[in-house]
């Protein structure tokens, strides 16, 4: 096939990235030549994968708190929209010069729909989360009613910026090509699905992290990693309550704090518990034997694919679901956040033990995972995109 130029744009967030970054490396490895509308802080890691990072100036917070204080607001689909817009004429800029000949997006990042329209290339889009059609929507009904409510207040904006006149009805239409990081079995209401979207679970690459020897800490307990991911993890109660649940016992835990929390600012860190702002996750979930974990689309895939059960404390409606989805299919336990308590944490740890059925499920899971095929199926599916669309051959 003949080599291509294909560009990815994203928003600059880890649970967004991440499973971009194995598939950039196959399309590379294809002959491909990748470039990615991203940030300084995504630059590094862009690079690495085999894309020459663009950067643009976002206007999205990074900071923990600030996120938490949009969602409980219910801003943040408006920030992202705004935030779409004011990076198109960036994006313009940037590749006036050198037009893609594909354009392939996150699904928030919807700069990148708008950008294929303006540019009239083809586009596919990456669901790092549920997929979403006429039958299943990801918000609820009072998220979607709000949404609604800002549309009039988005027209306006679009209005003075100048910009062309999109709801957001029409941008939350799926792409002819639609590529999901997790298998079919683990999507909501899969049944619905057409053949736009394709399956492909989790895209894992190798990634560069520190800190490879933090395993060796463990010797011969079991272990147990405990995260709230990048975005939704500022609650230092929590990890207060898991070292008070898990401290002296027979664990070994490693937990992620995030880069707003100290770890010093704990207060005493058990002997048993490695704290850290950050963890290599894919390298402690090949060893870990359970996870609490927020429920982030990412995280959650990447236990299944080691075939690590999950207590999942959701921080936000998505996440919700996913506990949900989680408890459903038998893959581990939903605590609610209100009901996280000492004996809670201890209790799920033990309920998820002393029940055989989550272990077979998750081992069926983890299979259903590594058929979906991954990056490699990805850029595969991408060629063929490629080869039925109008990309130039
Ligand atoms: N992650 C990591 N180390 C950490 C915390 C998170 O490597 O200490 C990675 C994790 O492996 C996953 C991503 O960051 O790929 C988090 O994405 P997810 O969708 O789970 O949650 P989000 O951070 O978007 O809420």
């Amino acid at each position: 096939m003949k080599q291509h130029h294909i560009t990815i744009i994203n928003i600059p967030a880890y649970g967004h990235v991440n499973p971009t970054l194995a598939l950039v490396e196959k399309l590379c490895e294809k002959g491909h030549r990748v470039t990615y509308a991203t940030t300084e802080e995504f630059a590094p890691a862009v690079q690495q994968a085999g894309a020459r990072p663009l950067l643009y100036e976002t206007t999205i917070s990074v900071d923990p708190q600030q996120i938490k204080e949009l969602m409980e607001k219910n801003e943040t689909p408006l920030m992202f929209l705004k935030e779409s817009l004011g990076i198109l004429p960036q994006l313009e800029e940037l590749y006036k010069d050198d037009q893609p000949d594909l354009i392939v997006y996150d699904f928030i990042a919807l700069a990148g729909k708008l950008l294929a329209d303006k540019l009239q290339v083809p586009a596919v889009r990456l669901c790092s989360s549920y997929a979403q059609n006429e039958s299943f929507q990801m918000g609820t009904e009072e998220m979607l009613k709000q949404v609604k409510e800002a549309e009039a207040e988005f027209q306006a904006f679009l209005e003075q910026e100048n910009l062309p006149a999109v709801s957001f009805e029409q941008l939350a239409i799926p792409e002819a090509f639609n590529i999901v990081f997790m298998p079919r079995s683990f999507q909501i209401k899969n049944e619905t699905f057409d053949d736009r979207f394709c399956f492909i679970g989790p895209s894992l690459g190798k990634r560069s992290e520190q800190e490879r020897l933090l395993l060796k800490e463990k010797g011969d307990r079991p272990l147990m990693l405990i995260s709230l991911g990048t975005a939704f993890n500022a609650w230092p109660e929590f990890y207060q309550m898991c070292m008070e649940a898990f401290g002296g016992s027979e664990w070994h835990v490693i937990m992620s704090v995030g880069k707003s929390i100290e770890p010093d600012s704990l207060g005493d860190i058990p002997d048993n518990f490695t704290v850290r702002q950050r963890v290599p996750q894919l390298d402690v979930l090949t060893e870990a034997d359970v996870f609490i974990s927020h429920g982030g689309m990412n995280s959650t895939m990447e236990a299944m694919n080691e075939g690590v059960p999950l207590v999942v404390i959701p921080q936000m409606h998505e996440q919700e679901l996913t506990a949900q989805r989680v408890e459903e299919l038998g893959l581990g336990i939903y605590l609610p956040k209100e009901e996280v308590s000492v004996p809670r944490l201890q209790q799920a740890i033990g309920n998820i033990f002393s029940d055989k059925e989550i272990h077979s499920r998750v081992k069926d899971m983890q299979k259903d995972v590594k058929e979906a095929g991954g990056a490699e199926q990805g850029a595969a599916e991408i060629e063929a995109f490629m080869k039925k669309s109008v990309v130039p051959q």
